[in-house]
């Protein structure tokens, strides 16, 4: 990075060592180079002006020039707000601040004209505008850009000190047109002509301060063309560096235990998309390469059963596997599944858990280590340090996205050599997440499920239905069905809750009376036998209703229960209102999801149940996740690092993320340590990438 751009901001006139410290605080800006990276979350086309009555709150971001009257501070103390009107000769419009009164109400004067900046938005029947941005129109600073106008982001607390994005698109353009800004190319030539990037210099300019939309679009594309790349480049070379550092184990025959289980013990036909998954990691196996592979499959679509083929297929080689689950219930589950279908067969199945007496642990860890054990199912108690395997060849996690990255990894030192790991996911995945969260894994999905499944009807109902809800539930349990009723379990009003569930299950009891109808319970703050106990009871088909949180939400499997009722549906997101509804519909029966939810709900809340009734399709459900909360609010990407996307927005640009990776593999097939001269700059940006990025290694 050249001398300019390393200046510490506070070096700008007008920022100062106080204000460089609040930069540096809020939005982690330390240098003139983070400043020039501190790209605008939008640009706002300043050469349209709206007449006041032309406005509607369909509009996007728009401005209107007008007098300024009337400002005053209404509402009470805590619900104070700052209200003004702007007339023009259309009509007149209602400003409104709800923070930062005090700077803004001292900043403006009434009687002047001024042009406002923002989204209309109707209340009670009116349009308003919330927190516009208010500009003097004869403000040169301002004229100069009355094109495209960038808009940055910035915190309250740097509005407070008078920081708005005016004043930064000010010192970004002091150093954009300083002549001592020079900035490397870091992408190759090649690379540049092939996709039709323009350089990297000019789209930085570009992109603050665009002439034009079409050459703004440009800059944008390269710009997170760049971005994708080096993240892309970086899972590669992981990937690469795994197989040349270890020689994976090579699992060359399909043998007795696998076709025994294949022609005789297999309960159903395997479906098309469960034989490819299964192809593809025999393809992965039996080179000798070392296999990371993600399986996404929705709920339902018969995962269990590959991961019990792929066991068969490491024991036929003389391998030990094991199958790690997030909770006991899970383990336990499958388990008790595995043992079933092996039940004329002779494989050893252990479980291993937290709560296996002490003796009983011993014992299996001492047959783990003679090689009498074949499969090992269990929980996180399967990596603690005293297990041992005599020669595990195949680490399954199920359900990975209650696992920690770090857990992944240690299953993966027990060994001499690295076991074969498959992940399965039952929460599917947009595509640019899992690319870019589990980019260095090969991924396969099962795409299909087995035959005969009739789609789940889902329904949405509030308290005015209730009792005819009810009364659907006594007529399924009439024809020998069993229903889940699944209450909310929120970390912070945890007691309240709790006491939802209770009376809920109180309720439930006095309406489904004993001995007709049994009712269980099942919450996180039982003990972990009981807990079994209920489990078990409701699995035998002993009790009629499972009343519940979200303990059952990840993958138990009742075949026989077909209503999945969800009490106060908005408060769960769209990926957990999924996992719950997959609970159901695992048997050949038409089975039902019913949403029960308050009248009273978010819009978001709404989008969420309406996306719920419209579709079973996990993976469209998982885009609108995506689309309604962004990338950081999904489980496993906190820790992953894409939330520290500068200009790349997963959500949106699943295309040039794809051209990105098919870029960046290009180059490490045929320059793996990025030696040629052609690579220089992709070297140089990408050693600076790794010292700066947060990543942590996947896998
Ligand atoms: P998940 O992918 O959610 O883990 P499971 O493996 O629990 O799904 O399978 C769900 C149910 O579907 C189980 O009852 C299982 O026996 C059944 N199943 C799996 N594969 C098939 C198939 N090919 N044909 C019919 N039923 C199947
Ligand atoms: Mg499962």
């Amino acid at each position: 990075m050249n001398a300019f751009l390393s200046t510490p901001i506070e070096y700008m006139k007008g920022i100062g060592p106080s204000r460089a410290e609040l930069l540096q605080k809020e939005l982690q800006l330390f240098t003139f180079h983070d400043l020039l990276f501190h790209f605008p979350y939008r640009h706002i086309d300043r050469s349209k002006i709206y007449k006041i009555a032309e406005l509607r709150a369909d509009l996007p971001y728009v401005q209107v020039k007008g007098i300024l009257s009337n400002v005053r501070t209404l509402g009470t103390k805590s619900g104070q707000r700052l209200v003004a009107e702007l007339k023009d000769d259309s009509g007149i419009l209602e400003l409104v601040w709800f923070q930062g009164h005090k700077w803004i109400k001292d900043s403006l004067k009434s009687g002047m004209i001024y042009l406002a900046f923002g989204k209309p938005n109707e209340f009670n029947g009116t349009i308003n505008m919330v927190h516009p941005n208010l500009d003097d129109p004869e403000d040169l600073s301002v004229k100069k850009y009355l094109h495209i106008m960038p808009m940055y982001n910035c915190t309250e607390k740097m509005k407070a000190r008078g920081i708005d994005s005016k004043v930064i698109m000010k010192w970004i353009h002091a150093i954009v047109s300083d002549a001592r800004f020079e900035i490397s190319e870091s992408l190759s030539p090649q690379i540049l002509s092939t996709y039709q990037l323009p350089g990297r210099k000019a789209s930085l300019q570009m992109v603050h301060f665009p002439t034009d939309p079409k050459s703004l679009a440009l800059a944008e594309f390269r710009l997170k063309f760049e971005e994708f790349f080096f993240i892309q480049l970086k899972l590669l070379r992981y990937k690469v560096k795994r197989h040349q550092l270890f020689n994976g184990i090579k699992l060359e025959t399909i043998g007795k235990n696998f076709n025994d289980f294949y022609n005789h013990f297999l309960p159903f036909e395997l479906t098309g998309a469960q034989k490819r998954v299964l192809k593809e990691i025999r393809a992965d196996v039996k080179q000798g390469i070392q296999m990371n592979r993600l399986v996404q499959g929705d709920v339902g679509s018969g995962k269990t059963v590959v991961a019990l083929m792929s066991m068969l297929m490491t024991l036929d080689n003389g391998y030990q596997s094991c199958m790690m689950a997030p909770t006991e219930i899970l383990a336990t589950q499958h388990y008790e599944t595995i043992r079933n279908l092996l039940k004329e067969m002779p494989v050893r199945v252990h479980l291993l858990m937290g709560s296996t007496p002490t003796r009983e642990k011993k014992k299996i860890y001492q047959a783990l280590e003679m090689g009498e054990v074949d499969i090992l199912i269990g929980t996180h108690a399967l990596i603690e340090s005293k297990v041992n395997f005599q020669n595990l060849g195949m680490a399954i996690v199920d359900e990975q996205h209650r696992f920690g990255v770090e857990q992944r990894a240690r299953l993966w030192q027990k060994n001499k050599f690295p076991p074969h790991v498959l992940v399965m996911t039952a929460t599917p995945i947009p595509r640019t997440l899992a690319m870019t969260l589990y980019g260095d894994l090969d991924t396969s999905v099962i795409d299909e499920l087995p035959k005969g499944r009739k789609p789940i009807q889902t329904l949405l109902r509030n308290d005015s239905n209730r009792l005819a809800v009810y009364g659907f539930l006594k007529n399924e349990i009439q024809k020998g069905r069993q229903i889940y009723i699944v209450y909310p379990l929120i970390e912070e009003s945890e007691k309240l809750d709790y006491k939802n569930l209770v009376e809920g299950y109180e309720s439930i009891c006095k309406e489904f009376p004993e001995p007709t109808f049994q009712v269980s319970i099942l919450h996180g703050r039982m003990k972990t036998a009981d807990k079994e106990f209920e489990m078990n009871r409701f699995i035998r088909g002993e009790t009629h209703i499972m009343v519940a949180t979200t303990v059952i939400e990840v993958g138990v499997n009742v075949p026989n229960a077909s209503v999945m009722v969800i009490e106060s549906a908005q408060k769960f997101g769209l990926s957990q209102l999924h996992q719950l509804r997959g609970r159901v519909g695992r048997g050949a029966d038409q089975s039902y999801c019913i949403l029960m939810s308050d009248f009273k709900q978010s819009n978001e809340a709404k989008l969420r149940l309406k996306t719920m009734v419209e579709t079973t399709d996990g993976f469209k459900i998982a885009e609108a996740d995506l689309k309604l909360r962004g990338p950081g609010e999904l489980e496993g990407t906190a820790q992953s690092g894409v939330l520290d996307l500068k200009i790349g927005d997963l959500s949106k640009d699943t295309a040039i993320l794809g051209l990105a990776r098919e870029a960046a593999q290009k180059v490490l097939d045929t320059d793996p340590e990025l030696k040629k001269a052609e690579h220089e700059g992709i070297m140089r940006y990408d050693a600076l990438y790794r010292k700066t990025a947060k990543w942590g290694r996947i896998s």
